[in-house]
């Protein structure tokens, strides 16, 4: 496996890179020349600085997996990518703490005037009246997002002594009782906090969240951090608010604009603290997200779970062993089912039966329509990408769960749509990591999912068996398994059996013109 590296990622992990496979580092490449150079590597690292634009993509044959050594992915076309099969990852925890302890540095900044301050001094005055600050033991602090970053600071600002709201819509009430925090409506935090914090990704719906309505409401006194993304304040209504006197201080490590213009009238407020986006720049983050970036890049290219994919769906570390058994399983029964049923796909169903059902599925969803995918298309299809080539294909996705069982403690059942039929095949895991085809349509069987089956659509009756058998051994083939399914005795019929050696169209013809036997499909795992 060859590696490329375009942006410089710290030593130690590009040591480890090296334990395992051939790096190379080339950085300061234009997407002209890293498109020239794509094809023979495996994976792609790369930080902010490389642009990887849908013609490198287009030209990156081999390439199984991008990754991002820090959290924003503009730089990436996760579109072409996704397309294409690619693994998309960064590395969203590395900076994590460094982010968060800015933010506190940030507060105690604001609180007690220390850059103003420390200035004052240096042009040797010495004035401590001007410099009165307000201590922040007791004070009311919002956290808008309450993520990865809002989670640390909260912890710090607790030992503080500060009370705690919180304003996230996707958090439940329990996760906030559970982190000691009071979840509240964005108008109570905005009329009821000393301090507001921001960590919120830049997205449409946060785009100016704190605009002129907003300030408007809040306490007169407020002291406002931003250390997530410039763009959530709107940075004209912050200067308002200041002069207002709404607004005691602001303290920005992000901009609407990096960096900032300079006729940015915030920079020119005393109350006002800037640091040119320094929340991730510590050793430690650096460190951190290079080692991330670099394990979680070998992960995906051992083809094991990775922890942080942008275009893939993430299944939690704990979980892994529970669901992987069952990925395999769907990609068999996905392979098996198009292989001996006809019709234009219009929908696959997922059904989840018993303790399965109580996990998070949809890997093991894809996981089938990917094995389905791969049956009739030419293109490499994996977990990436089989959802999007599903969809320009029409085919609808469904999931279903119950944890109510019948004759499987877990079992999965492909339901599938045609425009000529509705048709399914279950499975089930037995022991930890054996997977089985336990029931086609209506008939109950056991088969295990591997090599080349002859699968036969009959009515049960005296002989059918012996012919194929005969037939079969004629043309030494040898059977390892068999099993018939049937409804009732001399009633429909089907017979799964397992054969050492691939069967031809001619042997598969001879078959069908056994007595009883309606039709006859060979199914390659
Ligand atoms: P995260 O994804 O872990 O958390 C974001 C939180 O915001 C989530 O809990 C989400 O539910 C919440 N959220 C989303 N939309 C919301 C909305 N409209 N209102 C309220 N809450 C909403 O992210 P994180 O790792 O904690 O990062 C937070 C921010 O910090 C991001 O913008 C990130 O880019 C930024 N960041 C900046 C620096 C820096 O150098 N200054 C460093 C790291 C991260």
């Amino acid at each position: 496996m060859k590696v490329l590296v375009t942006d410089k990622i710290s030593e130690k992990s590009i040591q480890i890179l090296k334990e395992e496979v051939i790096v190379e580092t080339n950085y300061n490449l234009t997407p002209e020349e890293l498109a020239q150079k794509i094809k023979d590597f495996d994976a792609l690292i790369v930080r902010s600085g490389t642009q990887v634009t849908k013609e490198v993509i287009g030209a990156a044959d081999n390439l199984k997996v991008i990754g991002r050594a820090g959290v924003g992915v503009d730089n990436i076309d996760i579109h072409a990518a996704t397309q294409k099969g690619i693994i998309v990852l960064n590395a969203p925890e590395g900076n994590t703490i460094a982010a968060a302890e800015h933010t506190i540095a940030m507060m105690l900044s604001l609180s007690r005037n220390i850059p103003s301050a420390s200035n004052s001094v240096k042009r040797n005055e010495w004035e401590r009246k001007k410099f009165m600050g307000v201590e922040i033991k007791d004070k009311v602090i919002g956290i808008i997002g309450f993520g990865r970053i809002g989670r640390e600071v909260a912890k710090r600002v607790r030992a503080f002594g500060m009370r705690v709201l919180v304003y996230d819509p996707y958090l439940s009430r329990e996760t906030a009782r559970s982190k000691g925090v009071e979840l509240v409506d964005f108008e109570i935090l905005l009329k009821t906090s000393d301090f507001i914090t921001l960590h919120v990704p830049l997205t449409d719906k946060t785009r100016n969240m704190i605009d002129r309505e907003e300030f408007a409401i809040m306490k007169p006194g407020i002291r406002i951090i931003n250390c997530a993304r410039g763009g959530i304040i709107n940075e004209e209504a912050l200067y308002e608010a200041i002069k207002q006197g709404i607004v005691a201080g602001a303290a920005l490590d992000v901009f609407e604009i990096e960096p900032p213009t300079k006729d940015n009238r915030l920079l020119t407020l005393d109350n006002v603290i800037a640091t040119p986006h320094l929340g991730a720049s510590t050793r430690e983050a650096q460190e951190n997200v290079s080692l991330d970036v670099v394990k979680d890049v070998l992960r995906a290219l051992k083809g094991e779970q990775v922890k942080n994919p942008i275009n893939m769906p993430t299944i939690k570390d704990e979980d892994y062993e529970k669901i992987k058994p069952y990925m395999v399983l769907a990609e068999k029964m996905g392979k098996f089912y198009v292989q001996f049923k006809n019709g234009r796909i219009n929908e696959i169903e997922m059904i989840y039966n018993g303790e399965i059902s109580r996990f998070e599925t949809k890997i093991i969803t894809i996981s089938a329509l990917k094995g389905i995918l791969s049956v009739f298309l030419q293109e490499s299809i994996n977990i990436v990408n089989a959802p999007v080539i599903a969809k320009e294909r029409g085919i609808r996705i469904k999931e279903t769960k119950s944890p109510e069982i019948e004759n499987y403690n877990n079992l999965v059942t492909l339901k599938v749509k045609t425009d000529k039929t509705t048709g399914s095949v279950s499975g089930t895991i037995f022991a930890k990591n054996d997977p089985r085809i336990v029931k086609i349509d209506d008939f109950y069987i056991d088969l295990v999912p591997e090599g080349y089956v002859l699968l036969t659509s009959h009515r049960d009756q005296p002989g059918v068996v012996g012919r194929v058998g005969t037939i079969l051994g004629e043309n030494d083939i040898n059977i390892a398994t068999m099993q018939v399914g049937r409804k009732y005795p001399r009633g429909e019929a089907i017979m799964a059996l397992t054969v050492d050696e691939i069967v031809s169209k001619d042997i598969i013809k001879q078959l069908e013109q056994v007595k009883g036997i309606n039709k006859m499909h060979l199914v390659i795992f």
